[in-house]
């Protein structure tokens, strides 16, 4: 027998239009391409929103077609967003970070019909779009009087948009029609296309909504540190309208000056964003003496968060670290590390060891350990083994791939080492490419990235494996001191002692000038690698 109740297809659209019907005054805050800070509505936004649907569709695009964006936070690119999805066309976000050469192959993988770029990208365009053939629009997400000088013919979004009507027909298609595409950095081979569905990330939003999760509310003023075109700037795109919180979108500009002014500025409850980045923050709040009065909590996410940031903002600043897992092929969020009802009461000493898990499992997602041959592990807090993730936000085939990625139980191997224990609590210790096995056993290059971070002369730190005669590998710890100051490897070793297991001990500790930082600002092992055996 079937239910009786209403057939409602949860299609991303209803969610703009949700905002702009029951929070329609809420601001939606950027720092634009051009310099000022300028302040739209959810209203406003859908109206414009539903102008770019009709410069789209003037232009032929039909639903599936891919739509690429190439830009930085800001209310025009949101705008195109729901205007592409809006009318079942696939938005795809392109990463400015990225080189020519990978863009070209994802553009060209995806067959994108249309850039919408931040004029900012217009050298970038300049490389990229002799090798791009299908890509028959640049639109440069400006106005006539800030476009940049290019050899290819390119036109303004707001003449783009003007003068197309307010008004247009969205949604009204299935649920699992395709929404968005985002592609995974390609730290192994070539990028790798996720294709979302309207329900998928749909269900993300409501899953990551819960209050063990984002807790998002229309109390909330949100920052989207984090990119749009890293995994849908975890989701919150869609998370932030569907409870009117109000959006505040940083624009080109992420340095900690910048993101300090809009957070007070603003009156920012809430924020997202890698560790670098709140790396950045917090040095530029020690230098100017800065205070943090309205923030509340930041999910911290993209890699492991070492205890050093979680300190310093619970102890300085009166702010809540919450860590988040995730991976462009989960939607992204799936463990966040809330303490749970067995820690009510705890001090923040005796929480700060789960903060530093990744967490716990979010409602509607399945996960499990397995060895290389696929065997299920315990779940005993201690065994490593290949995370494993099964559930409705979780990627099944790449786009244009060889079928599905799944094993027989269903689930997708996430390609980190983790250890799950007997409450539920996971714990990467690492990257499956980035794990250093030493005879025959696994060392944890981000436990040892994290503890080494936390000494007082470190800006940041990076352990890869390198070869060794006897053990296979061992580790290296290449470390960046923070300006000015002076340490010597026993310094640092010294540091260590203690908090690490003996065997993990790095052979050797190497004082860089630079740690490479990948596309979403993430320590760049591939890249270090490559340095290490060009010496
Ligand atoms: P890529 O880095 O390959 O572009 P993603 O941005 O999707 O892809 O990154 C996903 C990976 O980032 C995860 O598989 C995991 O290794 C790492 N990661 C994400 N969040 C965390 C976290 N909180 N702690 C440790 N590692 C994390």
């Amino acid at each position: 027998m079937q239910g009786l109740m209403q057939d409602w297809s949860l299609t991303l659209d209803r969610l703009l239009d949700h905002a702009a019907q029951w929070h329609g005054a809420r601001e939606i805050v950027t720092r634009s391409v051009e310099g000022p800070v300028v302040r739209t509505t959810y209203a406003a936004l859908r109206d414009r929103a539903k102008q770019a649907s009709n410069a789209l569709k003037a232009l032929g695009v039909q639903p599936g077609d891919r739509v690429a964006t190439l830009g930085w936070n800001s209310d025009r690119h949101l705008e195109v967003w729901y205007g592409a999805v809006g009318i079942g066309a696939v938005l795809h976000t392109l990463n400015p970070r990225l080189f020519a050469e990978q863009l070209a192959y994802i553009v060209n993988h995806a067959q994108d019909r249309i850039i919408l770029a931040d004029p900012a990208c217009a050298p970038l365009l300049e490389t990229l779009l002799p090798q791009c053939p299908t890509v028959e629009r640049v639109v440069f997400l400006t106005d006539a009087a800030h476009m940049p000088a290019t050899p290819f013919k390119a036109e303004p979004y707001e003449d783009w948009i003007a003068g197309q009507s307010t008004d247009c027909a969205w949604g009204s298609f299935d649920e699992n029609t395709a929404a968005g595409l985002c592609y995974t950095s390609g730290t192994t081979g070539n990028p790798k296309g996720v294709l979302y569905s309207h329900r998928s990330n749909y269900l993300h939003a409501l899953m990551t909504l819960q209050t063990d999760a984002l807790a998002l509310s229309a109390r909330d003023t949100a920052l989207l540190v984090v990119p749009m075109y890293h995994a849908n700037a975890w989701g919150v795109v869609y998370s932030a309208p569907a409870v009117g919180a109000k959006l505040v979108l940083p624009g080109q500009k992420m340095d900690g000056a910048s993101i300090h002014e809009l957070i007070e500025t603003e009156g920012v409850t809430y924020s997202a964003a890698v560790p670098t980045v709140w790396q950045m923050l917090l040095e530029h709040l020690r230098a100017t003496k800065g205070r943090l009065t309205t923030l509340k909590r930041v999910t911290i996410g993209g890699s492991a968060c070492p205890e050093s940031i979680i300190r310093a903002f619970h102890e300085d600043y009166g702010v809540d670290v919450i860590q988040g897992w995730g991976m462009t092929e989960t939607s992204p969020l799936a463990t966040v590390s809330h303490p749970d009802a067995t820690m009510i009461g705890n001090g923040f000493e005796e929480q700060l060891p789960h903060k530093l898990k990744q967490g716990r499992l979010l409602c509607n997602l399945d996960l499990k350990l397995v060895d290389d041959a696929g065997q299920r592990l315990p779940h005993d807090g201690k065994t490593m083994g290949r995370l494993m993730i099964k559930g409705p936000t979780i990627v099944r085939a790449y786009y244009g791939g060889d079928g599905e990625v799944l094993d027989e139980e269903g689930f997708f191997d996430t390609g980190d080492i983790s250890t799950l224990d007997a409450t539920g609590w996971m714990q990467i210790a690492d990257r499956a490419k980035d794990v250093i096995k030493s005879g025959g056993e696994w060392i944890s290059s981000v436990e040892i990235e994290n503890i080494a971070v936390g000494h007082p002369k470190c800006e940041l730190a990076a352990v890869v494996g390198v070869p060794h005669p006897k053990w296979d590998e061992r580790p290296l710890l290449l470390v960046k001191l923070k300006p000015g100051e002076t340490a010597t490897a026993a310094d640092i070793l010294d540091f260590l002692e203690g908090k690490i297991a003996k065997w993990w001990m790095p052979d050797e500790v190497a004082f860089v000038d630079e740690i490479p930082l990948g596309p979403t600002g993430k320590i760049d092992k591939k890249v270090i690698r490559q340095r290490l055996a060009a010496q």
